[in-house]
């Protein structure tokens, strides 16, 4: 920890300021998880030592609950589950992620103290909870836990009091981080990490958080000064100010006051129309496209859910056609139609008209997103990829180099993605010569490349990504 302090960040409690400068790339810290639990419903897909989606799992034969890879990850999970198997057998069925995941951070507690690690900054007794500003129904739940916590914590454990354990729960609701699997292409978990705890949130922030090999890296995105706040981004940015200002109010339980959100910076553009001199839509108008928009976006995502694909194109195809000559380039409404367009055409490998689209969504993506958006990066790797597959090599390359240099920042270059990407590059350049020298010999080296090469980034049109750093539901 030796680039970070903790120190009161005027506005905001505690934060944590840079002990020295640091650059585009640089890890600020990593920290492993202090406890991590897998989902209820990813359960049986995903290892429960290492996190890694598989096909094939073995069982816990104590619990017949918990999954691993093989010998090695369950013996290396032991030391975290041994207390949880036990529990799990006595209880007779695993109850439900929450619980789990504060039954692990308290055993962890009782064994090991407060502060786990000489590089911890915070104990979790002193993390916020914000139990008293929660609503309603979401106390309701929080008590329907610590209920059920009461009933699967075992005898021989530490008692503990009904505020303590409400503590923990309120930690693990405003602090849960997710936990997302080998490529960082989908949420499978959660679980906490103290320091992360620490670290405020900005709209327009100078660090990103990303998941490699089980252990959080806080990331700088560009120069940070010696004695400057580090902060990351609670949300996704494309929301106007409004927006991500009530979904952080409802979700941390604080009003952003960054700069994005106190100036409004891009929310002109993220809402704007489409206003040339030989085209001026009527007021009217462009609020019949926004709320037809906004229906559309509804009615898509339960087609998605039910993997109506053909029903997703046939939508976004009649949405754009009303889009297109009222709304900006730039327009959420529209880069939300054009992101699933092009996600789902590529699934069903329509390449062609998949890239053109993608094309229009990344450069939109680049008029909005901090040039080293972590979303944008993977954005703009999917749509390389996309373009790859359609045979426009020239392109496909390029954008495959520019999301490489991007991941190289966000995700540095040991994480799976990043070596997956830089394989790619390394494809797409050595066919793009070959394009250049001879296009016969090209097209009949790419068909047989397209054989081998499975189109693991395509194969999910589901996976919306995961665009929250912290676990609400
Ligand atoms: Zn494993
Ligand atoms: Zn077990
Ligand atoms: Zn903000």
């Amino acid at each position: 920890m030796e680039n970070v302090q903790v120190f009161d960040s005027p506005g905001k409690g505690r934060g944590l300021r840079a002990a020295k400068e640091m650059w585009a790339g640089d890890v600020v810290f990593s920290e492993p998880s202090f406890a991590a639990v897998v989902f209820d419903n990813m359960a049986e897909h995903v290892c429960h030592s290492c996190f890694r989606r598989q096909q094939k799992l073995q069982r816990c034969g104590q619990c017949k609950f918990a999954q691993y890879c093989d010998r090695t990850c369950q013996r290396a999970g032991w030391k975290e589950h041994k207390q949880e198997c036990g529990a799990i057998k006595t209880y007779s069925k695993a109850p439900n992620e929450n619980v789990r995941l504060a039954a692990k951070i308290l055993w962890r507690l009782e064994k090991e103290g407060e502060v786990v690690l000489d590089t911890q900054l915070a104990s979790l007794a002193d993390l916020e909870d914000h139990v008293a500003d929660m609503p309603e129904d979401d106390l309701k739940e929080l008590k329907v836990d610590v209920h059920n916590f009461l009933d699967y914590w075992p005898r021989n454990s530490k008692p503990y009091r009904v505020d303590d354990i409400s503590h923990i729960f309120g930690v693990i609701n405003c602090n849960g981080f997710m936990v997302s699997d080998q490529r960082g292409l989908q949420a499978v978990g959660v679980g906490l990490f103290p320091n992360l705890c620490l670290v405020n949130h900005d709209c327009w922030p100078n660090c990103t958080v990303i998941l490699n090999h089980g252990k959080i890296e806080l990331r700088a995105l560009g120069r940070i000064g010696e004695g400057e706040e580090v902060m990351v981004a609670y949300v996704d940015f494309l929301s106007v100010s409004r927006e991500r200002q009530q979904l952080l109010q409802q979700q941390y339980f604080f009003t952003c006051t960054c700069q994005h959100c106190t100036e409004r910076t891009k929310d002109d553009l993220m809402m704007a129309s489409l206003d040339t001199e030989e085209n001026k839509p009527s007021e009217e108008l462009v609020k019949e496209v926004t709320e037809f928009s906004l229906e559309t976006i509804k009615k898509l995502d339960q087609a998605r859910l039910d993997c109506k694909y053909h029903e997703v194109v046939n939508l976004c195809r009649e949405c754009l056609k009303r889009q297109e000559p009222v709304l900006a380039s730039t327009h959420l409404y529209l880069l939300r139609i054009l992101s699933t367009l092009s996600e789902v055409l590529s699934y069903l490998q329509y390449f062609e008209e998949a890239a053109g689209y993608a094309r229009r969504m990344v450069e939109g993506y680049m008029k909005l997103y901090h040039p080293n958006n972590a979303q944008m990066g993977m954005a703009t790797m999917r749509a390389g990829v996309t373009h790859w597959h359609a045979g426009l090599i020239e392109l496909g390359h390029g954008m495959i180099c520019k999301a490489y240099s991007i991941l190289l920042i966000t995700h540095g270059n040991t994480h799976p993605i990043t070596k997956d990407l830089e394989a790619m590059r390394m494809q797409t350049e050595m066919e793009l010569r070959m394009f250049q020298q001879n296009e016969y010999v090209y097209h009949s080296m790419r068909e047989a490349a397209l054989k081998n090469q499975p189109m693991s980034m395509m194969s999910e049109p589901m996976a919306e990504g995961v665009k929250k750093l912290f676990r609400k539901q």
